[in-house]
């Protein structure tokens, strides 16, 4: 399918329609037609705009531990990895992050780390209790990997509001590609279902140009973003990392990630779509490029200083060296440069 001669009308049938078949997929993802790729660009920010004016939520990310007992065949913090630098923060650093990100106006805090079974229900629902009693006004979100339906209800029951976990590809055969055998493609996706009828708010995600995908695997994700409706989105380029056996693959190209971006807008335009580090992290200017993409969320870290370096996912991550501060205000003067306004309110999911 050539789009250059269509593009408006196809592009627009994709906003109405919120479907996409896999021959435009395919042809926004292959085209170099300028004209076409600015018509996606600037018909998702509309379809962004509509929904959330020029307002772009930031969220305050808190990197908790680097330990993970999994073996994801791309990620630099796999078990296997033997360079990586493990560490994993105290309960005190924890809510001394969340009292700086407070202070800065952060009304989100996204807790993140490896599947560590330090952080086991028992500590981590008195992490999250305490966080939600000190700040009864904040949502909190955590990004912890699989945990059981009793781990999540008690996380859930404990005060947090939001969880993000990728399902990486919603493709049987490339999850198995990407992930060893001990891990599953039937357990991933069943673990996002519990979180939506426990009643999260639910990020699923994947990475752009993860070895092996194809036309049919991202097809697969857009599909499946259709059908499960999730409150947000996460999507980057895959960034190979060292000490990995994927260390010598390709990473994901900036261009794909952004036609995506704008893809996932379009079907599903009330999701919140983060403008991600890793697409900050092969583009100077990669972050606003996503937002100029339909993109409406940006996570700026507030892990401390000294561990930044050491959660490392990918080669060369942008932002391992700035305090919470800096971070929080370089990111606000990126956005406001391109004409958006940042607001650190809770931002929730709506229809
Ligand atoms: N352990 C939790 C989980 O599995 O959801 C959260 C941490 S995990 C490191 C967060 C995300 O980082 C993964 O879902 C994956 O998509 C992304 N990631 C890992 N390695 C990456 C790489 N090499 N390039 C880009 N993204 C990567």
């Amino acid at each position: 399918m050539n789009l250059s001669e269509t593009h408006s009308s196809i592009i627009d049938d994709i906003r109405l329609s919120h479907d996409i078949s896999k021959e435009v997929l395919e042809a926004i993802l292959a085209t170099d037609d300028k004209a076409s790729i600015e018509y996606l660009r600037s018909s998702a920010r509309e379809v962004a705009t509509q929904r959330f004016g020029n307002k772009i939520f930031m969220r305050g990310l808190i990197e908790i531990s680097s330990h993970c007992k999994n073996d994801c065949l791309y990620c630099g913090l796999r078990r296997s990895n033997r360079t990586a630098v493990r560490y994993r923060l105290t309960d005190e650093q924890i809510y001394e992050c969340c009292e700086k990100g407070y202070r800065l106006g952060f009304r989100t805090f996204v807790m993140q780390g490896g599947e560590d079974g330090w952080f086991d229900d028992e500590r981590m629902c008195r992490i999250v209790s305490t966080v939600r009693k000190k700040y009864p006004d904040c949502a909190i979100t955590l990004s912890l990997g699989e945990r059981s339906q009793e781990s999540y209800q008690a996380l859930f029951d404990a005060g947090a509001n939001r969880y993000l976990l990728r399902h990486e590809t919603a493709s049987p055969e490339h999850y198995a590609r990407l992930h060893p055998s001990d891990m599953s493609f039937q357990n991933r996706m069943e673990c996002l279902q519990t979180l939506k009828d426990i009643g999260y708010q639910v990020g699923c995600g994947f990475m752009v140009g993860s070895p092996y995908q194809t036309i049919d695997t991202i097809y697969s994700d857009i599909q499946f973003i259709r059908g499960f409706k999730p409150q947000m989105v996460g999507i980057g380029p895959f960034i190979p990392a060292h000490d990995t056996p994927f260390a010598e693959m390709p990473q994901g190209t900036v261009a794909a990630t952004l036609r995506l971006l704008a893809v996932i807008r379009l079907i599903h335009p009330s999701v919140l779509l983060p403008a991600t580090t890793a697409l900050g992290t092969l583009h100077p200017r990669g972050r606003e490029l996503g937002i100029q993409f339909g993109a409406n969320v940006v996570m700026p870290n507030l892990s401390p200083v000294d561990h930044r370096k050491d959660y490392s996912i990918y080669d060369n991550k942008i932002c391992t060296g700035e305090e919470a501060a800096e971070c929080r205000a370089c990111t606000e003067q990126r956005i406001r440069k391109i004409g958006f306004e940042t607001v650190v309110s809770r931002g929730d999911y709506s229809e």
